[in-house]
């Protein structure tokens, strides 16, 4: 099993939220709820402050509580990328996933099952990026092969400093932040 992530620019993403839209457009994402979405945050302490644009979804984690809590095998890791997707047919929208995410990164979907970022695996399978990754103006997202040490997302997290989200929630999220 290949281990698939994302690692995102911070010093180059500008929040145009094209991220989001290519995602509601490409994934039929309905009115009122989304897959991915843009968060504005402060780091570090005065005097060393910065302000730090991320694009955010799910971090397809390597240690998923939302696929160990689900009651019918509906949330499951994908066996060739490793990435954790929702087989629709088997979810019963119970929410325990939902309650299980520290992100937050799925919704209930109004025909009743949970849905979230699948890393566009209808596309990663025809070999093209993720959506978001293919429309950022500033080329600040990438995507690859975490456990392939010549992959772009590889070096990256090798050669820049970075950091992913909760670390402390245990989850091992496979999206970096560079710094
Ligand atoms: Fe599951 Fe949430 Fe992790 Fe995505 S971010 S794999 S929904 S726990
Ligand atoms: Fe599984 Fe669906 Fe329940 Fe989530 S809502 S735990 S995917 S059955
Ligand atoms: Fe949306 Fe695909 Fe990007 Fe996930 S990888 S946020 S599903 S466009």
């Amino acid at each position: 099993m290949a281990r698939y992530g994302m690692v995102i620019d911070t010093k180059k993403c500008v929040g145009c939220a094209d991220c989001v839209v290519a995602c509601k457009t490409e994934n039929n994402v309905p009115d009122g709820y989304c897959r991915d979405w843009i968060v504005e945050d402060v780091r570090g302490a005065f005097p060393d402050l910065h302000m730090e644009i991320r694009s955010e979804r799910c971090n397809h984690c390597e240690n998923a509580p939302c696929v160990r809590c689900c009651p019918t095998g509906a949330s499951y890791t994908d066996e060739d990328y490793g990435v954790v997707l929702v087989d629709k047919d088997l979810c019963t929208g119970c929410k325990a996933c939902i309650a299980s995410c520290p992100y937050d990164a799925r919704y209930v979907h109004p025909e009743g099952y949970v849905d979230k970022c699948t890393f566009c695996m209808h596309r990663v399978r025809e070999g093209l990026d993720p959506a978001c990754v293919a429309v950022c103006p500033t080329k600040c997202m990438y995507f690859g092969d975490l456990d392939d040490a010549n992959s772009e997302v590889s070096k990256l997290i090798r050669s820049r400093p970075n950091h992913a989200l909760i670390p402390e929630a245990g989850t091992k999220p496979k999206i970096f932040y560079l710094l």
